[in-house]
């Protein structure tokens, strides 16, 4: 799936190219890409006809598209390899194209060289897609209320997430990736994040000291702006794009996919352990496990 830093760039895309437009027709090629929204692909089309995109919002790898006067925002789930493209109008459709979204022709006045272009939707594998959701009072997609601010959110408080952390009965990984604590922190950015701070991902919270778990928010924020500050470097042209392929930028990983290769840090190799259905990269040498116990 995409991370944080990729749906960031998506977002700044939208937000380039999309916001203050008005949506004059929506095609809804393939019903799997509106099934988030209930009432059906015509409904989707109705309601979006006629509406004005605001700013794109993120919070950690949600994303959503406000519409300027309903009290409603369009919530894009990229899903596994869903795309969210700008294309002239006359560019071909992609082979995946779900959804097609074309503008007002005057917005072209107020979005400096979008005249043309329209929004679509691609998605190979379909397990993506675009649904419209009332919003709670602080502006997100109802569905998504429950999710906690993410650690790129300046809102985001760090004394809480401390004091959450000393609270709970968990382990350190496990917290990095409780939506409900702190959101858009993936695998891989938490495998990254874990080593810098060397830390074992079985490590209690509750062991945790203050200036330990500032010193892992600090690493985790440093791991997804290293990865923004790559990413973002494309996105100021026409196309607002997540690699379709991989869904990931091109990165330079320390922890993640490096098992048995040698610790950047100590020369060690590098493990790797099956956890909750998923796999955990460390360095056994600089991360060492919690003692029982403990
Ligand atoms: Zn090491």
């Amino acid at each position: 799936m995409p991370e944080l830093p990729e749906v960031e760039v998506v977002r700044r895309g939208l937000e380039r190219w999309v916001a203050g437009r008005t949506v004059t027709e929506v095609e809804v090629l393939h019903p799997r890409a509106v099934r988030r929204h209930p009432a059906g692909g015509a409904d989707f089309a109705a309601r979006l006809k006629g509406q004005r995109f605001g700013v794109a919002r993120r919070r950690g790898k949600y994303l959503w598209l406000p519409l300027a006067e309903t009290g409603t925002s369009v919530l894009g789930h990229l899903g596994m390899s869903g795309q969210l493209l700008v294309q002239p109008e006359d560019a071909a459709d992609e082979k995946h194209l779900r959804i097609r979204i074309r503008f007002a022709a005057s917005d072209s006045d107020s979005v400096r060289g979008a005249a043309g272009t329209e929004l679509r939707f691609v998605d190979q594998r379909t397990f993506g897609g675009l649904s419209l959701h009332d919003q709670t009072p602080d502006g997100l997609p109802d569905v998504i209320g429950h999710i906690a601010r993410d650690p790129l959110d300046p809102e985001f408080d760090d004394a809480a997430f401390h004091s959450a952390l000393r609270l709970r009965r968990t382990t350190v990984k496990r917290a990095l990736l409780d939506q409900s604590l702190i959101s858009g922190v993936g695998n891989i950015y938490a495998d990254e994040a874990l080593w810098r701070s060397r830390l074992h991902y079985d490590r209690p919270t509750a062991t945790l000291t203050r200036p330990r778990s500032a010193e892992l928010l600090g690493h985790v924020r440093d791991v997804m702006n290293a990865a923004l500050e790559v990413g973002g470097t494309s996105f100021d042209s026409l196309y607002v794009n997540v690699n379709g392929e991989s869904g990931y930028f091109d990165r330079s990983l320390d922890a993640y996919g490096r098992e048995d290769e040698p610790c950047h840090r100590c020369g060690t190799p590098m493990r790797r352990r099956a956890w909750m259905n998923r796999s955990s990269y460390f360095c056994p040498r600089c991360q060492r496990p919690p003692r029982a116990g403990a």
